[in-house]
């Protein structure tokens, strides 16, 4: 039996990873040059900057033992980061002590770890799928990808719906899963200074804002580039408002709200700017864990199907992967 499995995030990468461990053939397909998806830093002249996933936690026993592992090959490391939160204009330290895991150097580097035992084909993406009721044909811009007797998608739902259009016509169980929009977007701009800021915090909260919802010194993690660098992510709500924006009038705003928040002049050298589409999860989804349709010979995994974040998109991938070997 071979499975395909769409997607090198991190949930696609503990799926295929499992999925190996219990000895069966593997291939992943991703779009992207390298995997890691979300959690995917930008390299720059200078070092890594996350313009995506900051950092994840370890709440799961099952994810606890893989961040242990993780640990151990120094793939990731705590980030000591000192957090505050900002609201009605006061910024103060932040209670909550959690451990913060990072990738090291960059953070996709536990996804890269996952798939070291796995056939990896990216850059490739998969945009159409068919079903013979034995199979499934996989192809990249006509070219046939090869036939698998299971397939896993593992994108973002709106991503997975594309692929999916055809046989979710046929399936009304699962075009449920696309009725209501999980994932919603992010602006992310990363602005570097030619100075550093006097505060003393590496993360800050901002609560109640209409715009930002988070701030970053990037260079307090390890492996990032150095110099002043602070990332700006915009607010759902903003990020929706102003999805079709330009990016220079996005940096433009993130400059002057970063001034703001921080209560202090800046001086800037340059901004980097990227727009997430499909970014965080919508606090009124449903949580699946993951969808396994054995008459389909089809599992769908990913962060969006189990509550959002790192952790729970790994966890989705493991536990689908669980499903799929023990059938
Ligand atoms: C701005 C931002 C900040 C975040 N901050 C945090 C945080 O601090 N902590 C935290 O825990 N989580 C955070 N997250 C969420 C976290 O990044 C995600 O929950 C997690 O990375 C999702 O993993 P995934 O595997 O489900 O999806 P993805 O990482 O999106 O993986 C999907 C993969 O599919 C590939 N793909 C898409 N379409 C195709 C196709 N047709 N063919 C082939 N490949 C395809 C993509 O290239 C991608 O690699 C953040 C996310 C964003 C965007």
């Amino acid at each position: 039996m071979t499975i395909a499995v769409i997607g090198a995030g991190i949930a696609g990468a503990a799926c295929a990873s499992e999925l190996v461990k219990q000895g069966l053939d593997v291939v992943v397909f991703d779009k992207g040059l390298s995997a890691g998806g979300r959690m995917s830093s930008k390299r720059t002249p200078d070092g890594y900057l996350d313009l995506g996933a900051q950092y994840f936690t370890a709440r799961a026993a099952v994810f606890k033992r893989q961040c242990e592992n993780w640990l151990t090959l120094g793939v990731i490391t705590p980030w000591q980061g000192r957090l505050a939160i900002y609201e009605n204009g006061t910024l103060c330290a932040s209670p909550d002590q959690t451990t913060r895991y990072i990738g090291l150097p960059s953070m996709q580097k536990p996804v890269q770890q996952l798939l070291q035992q796995v056939k990896l084909n990216s850059p490739c993406r998969v945009d159409t799928i068919k079903y013979d009721g034995t199979h499934w044909q996989l192809y990249s811009d006509e070219q046939h990808l090869g036939h698998f007797s299971q397939l896993v998608i593992a994108l973002p739902q709106q991503q997975a719906a594309m692929l999916l259009a055809e046989h979710l016509l046929q399936q009304p169980q699962l075009q449920a899963l696309f009725n209501a929009e999980a994932l919603l977007p992010c602006w992310s701009v990363n602005i570097e200074l030619d100075a550093a800021t006097s505060v003393p915090f590496d993360g800050i909260f901002v609560k109640g804002d209409n715009a930002v919802s988070w701030l970053a010194r990037q260079n307090s993690k390890t492996g990032r580039a150095p110099g002043e660098q602070w990332l700006v992510h915009f607010s759902p709500a903003f990020s929706q408002l102003h999805l079709e924006a330009d990016a220079a009038q996005i940096s433009k705003v993130a400059v002057a709200e970063l001034q703001r928040l921080l209560g202090e002049d800046i001086s800037v050298m340059q901004t980097l700017c990227h727009r997430w589409r499909y970014a965080q999860q919508a606090p009124d989804y449903p949580v699946h864990s993951h969808i396994y349709r054995t008459d389909l010979s089809l599992g769908l995994c990913g962060d969006w199907l189990n509550g959002g974040r790192v952790e729970n998109a790994w966890l989705s991938g493991y536990q689908l992967a669980r499903a799929l070997s023990y059938d």
